[in-house]
């Protein structure tokens, strides 16, 4: 009962068989017509390559670089057809979008990864932000506009969450009496949010997925990529910069070119906390961990351009990963080392848990409304094998950006944000779990440690001042 999406012509390049890759594969098996012979994965692990040769899928064992990406990417892909799947680490989103578009091949990945090198070695903290990676890119747009479609940062966040805003909008709009339809471009968009009074948006997201051993010590848990996570952990906290805004914190720093959408504070992103709201365990503490989405969301949505524009939504990350991720973070930063041991949770050793993953969207007439999925480890295992909640919520998000893409293949370089949310919502929303609304009464305010003065703005609950914790 698999609906079949499309047809893909071609070869199916898929770079990176991790935990994003595994959990893909199953699903472009289930949802398109193509060629399994034409399949190639390309990934350097050992281990990913004996799983790949177990289940007799053609793979090239090499690590793409600077210098082999075209010859390697040449070899496997077919020009003017077929699809190239980015889901690797230490790879240029960059530069493989430019070569898959410039042989016309439709390209996806779920984050502007850089090649390796560039998170610990890049001495410049404004030069190592998201917000200098994502501009690249945008540049790469405004430089050459249109063409074959490449998908940039199509995972669950980024990626859907962008999808979810939208619908959060339309929601907000029906509930406070100002019911509208779909506005049909990017300024009808920002301007509906400025209407309805959305003072800002926190990916808010809480990962309660858990297995049933104790964490072992010097060993790094977490439900998805542990590279991955260290790598932006280490970057400096960003995040989007709303007009609402009066106060900028002490170690904040504002860029000098580019969309002016965001800031950055001078301190690692995992070891910054902010207070949010998620339905299971409503007040929590996030981290404060840069995302291309806080960067995109807040200027996708500014109403008037340059530094000074007329509205802008604040817009961050508030992630509470699995409580492992949690102390192994704890551990890492302590002992000033990463640990050497690293642990993706699989779908068979996790016991309980959902990944809550949704936008907060916050500051308007009904206070803050929360919009997303709660996934459950026990449905994921239902739903579609090789994968824990969290892959899911990644891997059904490349299927509809795929499905997107050769439905709109000359769109050029996109953006979630640009996209058709319904339509790709329409895809992902069966491997989504429960997808809900809820509105909270709970502000930055409320549920602080009464006995200690702190520097808070209490004439405005919604202020990022009150929001960060001290
Ligand atoms: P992972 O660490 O499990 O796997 C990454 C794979 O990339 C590994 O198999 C590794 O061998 C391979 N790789 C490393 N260097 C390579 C190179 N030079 N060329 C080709 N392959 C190389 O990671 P994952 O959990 O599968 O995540 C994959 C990517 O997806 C990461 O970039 C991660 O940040 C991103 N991601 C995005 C989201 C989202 O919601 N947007 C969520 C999870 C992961």
């Amino acid at each position: 009962d698999h609906p079949i999406h499309a047809r893909i012509e071609g070869a199916v390049v898929m770079i990176g068989f991790g935990s994003i890759g595994r959990g893909t594969l199953p699903l472009i098996d289930r949802h398109f017509d193509y060629d399994r012979d034409r399949l190639m994965v390309i990934d350097p692990a050992d281990k990913a390559c004996a799983d790949l040769a177990a289940r007799g899928i053609s793979h090239d064992q090499v690590a793409l670089t600077p210098d082999n990406y075209r010859e390697v990417l040449g070899r496997h892909l077919t020009p003017g057809k077929g699809f190239c799947v980015n889901l690797s680490v230490d790879t240029s989103s960059l530069d493989l979008m430019k070569y898959c578009r410039e042989i016309g091949v439709p390209y996806i990945d779920t984050v502007v990864e850089p090649w390796a090198g560039f998170y610990f070695d890049t001495e410049n903290n404004a030069e190592r932000t998201n917000y200098a990676l994502r501009q690249k890119v945008r540049d790469e747009k405004a430089a050459n506009p249109g063409g074959t479609t490449a998908v940039s940062c199509c995972g669950a966040n980024p990626g859907m969450v962008s999808w979810f805003v939208k619908a959060a909008l339309l929601h907000l709009a029906r509930d406070t009496g100002n019911r509208t339809a779909a506005p049909a471009d990017r300024e009808g968009w920002a301007r509906l949010m400025q209407s309805l009074g959305v003072k800002g948006v926190h990916i808010a997201e809480r990962d309660t997925q858990a297995r049933k051993t104790p964490r072992p010590r010097d060993v790094f848990v977490n439900t998805w990529s542990v590279e991955g996570f260290i790598a932006e952990g280490f970057q400096p906290a960003e995040l989007g910069w709303g007009t609402h805004e009066t106060w900028l914190p002490e170690n904040a720093r504002r860029h000098g070119t580019g969309c002016q959408a965001a800031i950055w504070m001078n301190r690692p992103g995992a070891i910054t906390r902010v207070h949010s709201w998620c339905p299971t365990p409503g007040p929590q503490f996030g981290f404060l961990v840069t995302h291309n989405e806080a960067i995109s969301i807040s200027d996708y949505y500014t109403v008037g351009s340059g530094p000074g524009p007329e509205y802008r939504p604040t817009c961050h990350y508030a992630y509470h990963p699995c409580d492992d991720a949690v102390l192994s973070l704890h551990e890492m930063f302590g002992a000033g080392r990463q640990q050497q041991v690293h642990h993706i949770l699989t779908e068979d050793e996790i016991v309980e848990g959902i990944d809550e993953l949704g936008v907060l969207l916050f500051g308007h007439e009904k206070n803050a409304l929360w919009y997303g999925s709660r996934l459950s480890n026990a449905e994921t295992r239902k739903l579609a094998p090789d994968q824990n909640a969290t892959g899911l919520q990644v891997t059904s998000a490349v299927l509809a950006g795929m499905v997107w893409a050769l439905e709109n293949p000359n769109a050029g370089i996109v953006e979630t944000d640009e996209m058709d949310h319904a339509r790709c919502l329409e895809i992902q929303t069966p491997y989504l779990g429960p997808v809900e609304a809820h509105y909270t009464d709970w502000t930055p305010l409320q549920d602080r440690w009464q006995h200690f003065p702190e520097d808070i703005d209490e004439s405005d609950p919604w202020q990022f001042r009150n929001v960060l914790a001290s």
